[in-house]
């Protein structure tokens, strides 16, 4: 290697990405480039979207199709892997859940395979549905959860569980340095308009003055974290010396119901309520105790609700005039 390069490497680092045409990848391809890191985004694209990396003009990152099911290929160094390929919305998981089970199990052993051969500093995108359909309210890292192994949302749930475990055995047994971020129900610009959930869900609808589909009363809870707080707050547990369980989110509890009259107000819609049933195994609460992440990462969310919906709304506004 010339002195120049040498150089240079020694100042860059350069971060592998999966799941970097998704929702949040693509926010975390965005800050790392931003730090001035080279990064490698991986995708198959099944849940992915190329549009969501089309802005990125910068010379320091490279796009890889590949499923991380397969064997990962990379040559030179990789000094971070954060691992973050999966369908993660309940439709998506339910219409790919072998998909869904397979890249948290294979794809996290062959993503785990590369950390440790390359010395990477790994980070995996856990999840709060580890808790499942917790008994235990807010919901605290050393909770081991409440989850249907058989159940609809199993696959997601197991497969996230199970490369929680899978990483934790490398860090034991091959000295890997890991980390898990458990993310909490997250929203932003780049979440795809139907994939399901409830934000792009009642926004689209809202925007077009449809009924808004409230899915069993509307009095099961979640807490929503604009993403840039959850990729500053993911950055800092991967620039840490911690290695987690780190839940990653937003305390700010409502329900379903007020979720939705906030987005119909927000939007002036002329939209209605329609109740529709409740999804099996759909979490009754969800609400992320974050004393850990202030705690050790001196990190809480910024972004109001307001002010996050304001700008999402933004975005879907515009997607849906394209
Ligand atoms: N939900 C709803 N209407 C929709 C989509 C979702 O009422 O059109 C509800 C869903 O049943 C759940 C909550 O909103 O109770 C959050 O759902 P989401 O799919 O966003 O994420 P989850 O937290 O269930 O993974």
């Amino acid at each position: 290697m010339a002195r120049g390069t040498a150089q240079a490497r020694i100042l860059t680092k350069r971060s592998l990405i999966t799941g970097a045409a998704g929702f949040i990848g693509s926010h975390l391809a965005d800050h790392l480039l931003a730090r001035g890191h080279e990064v490698i985004g991986m995708d198959n694209f099944i849940t992915g979207d190329r549009a969501n990396l089309a802005h990125i003009e910068d010379p320091r990152f490279t796009l890889v199709e590949h499923n991380v099911t397969e064997e990962i290929r990379i040559d030179g160094p990789v000094d971070y892997i954060l691992h973050f390929a999966s369908p993660a919305s309940p439709i998506d998981y339910l219409e790919l859940p072998i998909q869904t089970l397979k890249v948290g199990s294979l794809g996290t052993h062959k993503v785990l395979g590369l950390a440790k051969a390359k010395k990477a500093t790994y980070l995996l995108a856990s999840t709060s549905e580890v808790y499942g359909d917790p008994l235990i309210h807010p919901q605290k890292e050393d909770y081991w959860g409440n989850v249907n192994p058989i159940g609809p949302r199993g696959v997601y749930d197991e497969a996230k569980r199970f490369a929680e475990a899978m990483s934790v055995a490398y860090r034991r047994y091959h000295d890997v340095d890991v980390k898990i971020a458990r993310i909490f129900n997250t929203y932003g610009p780049r979440m795809r308009i139907r994939d399901g959930r409830a934000i792009p869900a009642f926004i689209s609808q809202a925007l077009t003055n449809e009924p808004m589909t409230v899915f069993g009363k509307g009095d099961q809870t979640r807490s929503f974290c604009f993403v840039n707080d959850l990729v500053e707050g993911l950055c800092r547990l991967l620039f840490s010396e911690h290695a987690g369980p780190v839940n990653i989110g937003n305390p700010a509890e409502m329900t379903i119901l007020q979720l939705a009259e906030t987005i119909a107000k927000m939007t002036d819609s002329k939209s209605t309520i329609e109740y529709k049933p409740l999804p099996e195994d759909d979490p009754k609460v969800r609400q992320p105790d974050i004393a850990l992440a202030q705690k050790l990462l001196d990190w809480s969310p910024q972004v109001s609700l307001e002010d996050g919906l304001e700008t999402t709304i933004e975005y879907f506004r515009k997607k849906m005039a394209q």
